[in-house]
């Protein structure tokens, strides 16, 4: 079990956000400090998985709903396209450290890997 983070006190219900779309395991919210016209975090409910290597090896099934939450908040937030991101570990920019998604749309300037 993960240590409780700021997403699981969303998760709880403890801090109030805008939820977007949610699934019997996932919910989306808008990030606090959009770095894109649309930026948006999928999380799943669940505080198991501190980060996506350990939710791929743990439950991929769980993963692919993300993402399939991720395409679909795209389509009705964007133009259907966009970018996903993970950072996995401190190392990579990680700083909360209950796994979450980044879906980046509605509009990207330019192909970016950073
Ligand atoms: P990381 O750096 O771990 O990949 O991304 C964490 C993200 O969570 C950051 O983009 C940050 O803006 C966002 N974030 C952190 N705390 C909160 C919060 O309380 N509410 C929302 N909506 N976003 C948050």
């Amino acid at each position: 079990m993960a240590a409780e983070t700021v997403f699981g006190k969303i998760v709880a219900g403890e801090i109030p956000v805008e939820i977007l779309m949610e699934t019997e395991r996932v919910i989306a919210f808008p990030d606090q400090s959009p770095q894109a016209p649309v930026h948006v975090l999928v999380i799943p409910k669940t505080t198991e998985y501190r980060d996506v290597a350990a939710l791929a090896a743990g439950d991929p099934t769980l993963l692919a709903e993300m993402v399939d939450v991720s395409q679909r908040i795209a389509a009705a937030h964007g133009d259907g396209d966009f970018r996903l991101l993970f950072n996995n570990g401190a190392g990579a920019g990680q700083t909360v450290f209950h796994v979450h998604a980044h879906v980046l749309c509605g509009g990207l300037e330019e192909r970016s890997l950073v």
